[in-house]
């Protein structure tokens, strides 16, 4: 079988105690300073760690509990890492809490290189959406933003200033496997008004006092930058002053503005509404 290949060439480890010097290296990526030295991060599941794979990411080791042996599934995914030249590690549940900080952990966790895109090679076309995100705070946000822009087929977001980390145990936890689907950028507000330069496109920024319903606009046709402003305080002045336009989602009721992640949400999925029926697709 080929766990027992994967033993046969020595790489499969088992190991129970929380004080090994790999779980201790694994355990440390729960802080971004690690994840960032190691250019590492951690994603649960096997779901995950299989589309991670069959994506072409990079995995540097599988973790998995007892209870995954004699899962073909694991199995296969044992060897597949193997193969690829990375370690296994055989663990007890114990450890597995401990590396993912859960009562009942996955039974199976990876952890993967960091790939983060160049703004240079960030070249939208066609009818392409991009999401610029200023100094998005909330995990839960990131990662729901980065599930919803792969549900919609955005091609990728750039984060703006600085983000809370989309590689952190929680963003990856919300974005439900997107992480491995939407291309990220990261870049300060310099760089990105440096490339807004040669972008071409439109950039619809969104504010609460934005002059423009976002239902009047016709998105279709050219490549869009979705530009969404931080949870506190929304899109700063030079930011805003990049944008082609600032819209506004009408709201009735008392609340003063919608949650970052929903607000994305409702003009992603307006502007996919836009660009098919203008291609006669709706
Ligand atoms: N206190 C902040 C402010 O004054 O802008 C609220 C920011 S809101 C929680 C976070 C972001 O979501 C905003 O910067 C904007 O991009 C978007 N947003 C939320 N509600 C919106 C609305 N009704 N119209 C347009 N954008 C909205």
């Amino acid at each position: 079988m080929n766990e027992r290949n994967a033993n046969r060439v020595g790489q499969v480890k088992e190991v129970t105690s929380l004080a090994n010097p790999l779980i201790k290296d694994i355990k440390s990526l729960s802080l971004k300073k690690f994840r960032d030295q190691q250019n590492a991060f951690i994603a649960e599941g096997l779901k995950l760690v299989i589309d991670a794979l069959d994506l072409g990411w990079t995995i540097k080791t599988l973790i998995f509990s007892k209870s995954g042996l004699g899962n073909p599934a694991v199995e296969k995914t044992a060897a597949r890492t193997v193969a690829a030249g990375a370690t296994v590690l055989e663990v007890s549940e114990k450890v597995l809490s401990a590396i993912t900080r859960r009562d009942n952990p996955q039974m199976v966790v990876g952890v993967f290189s960091q790939r983060l895109l160049p703004i240079k090679s960030v070249r939208p076309q066609g009818e392409d959406v991009w999401i610029g995100l200023d100094r998005v705070r909330d995990p839960g946000n990131l990662g729901t933003i980065i599930r919803t822009a792969d549900a919609v087929g955005a091609k990728g977001i750039i984060l703006i200033g600085d983000t809370t980390d989309p590689y952190s145990l929680e963003t990856v936890r919300a974005t439900m496997g997107s992480i491995f689907a939407v291309p990220i950028a990261r870049v300060s507000v310099e760089a990105f008004l440096e490339w807004r330069k040669g972008f071409d496109g439109l950039v619809a920024g969104t504010h609460l006092k934005g002059a423009v319903d976002y239902r009047s606009v016709k998105f279709g046709g050219r490549p869009t930058l979705l530009l969404m402003g931080n949870e506190q305080q929304g899109l700063p002045d030079e930011l805003a002053g990049s944008c082609d336009g600032l819209l506004r989602i009408p709201q009735a009721g008392r609340a003063d503005s919608l949650n970052l992640a929903v607000a994305t949400g409702v003009m992603l999925f307006e502007i996919r509404r836009d660009a098919l029926a203008l291609s006669g697709e709706a």
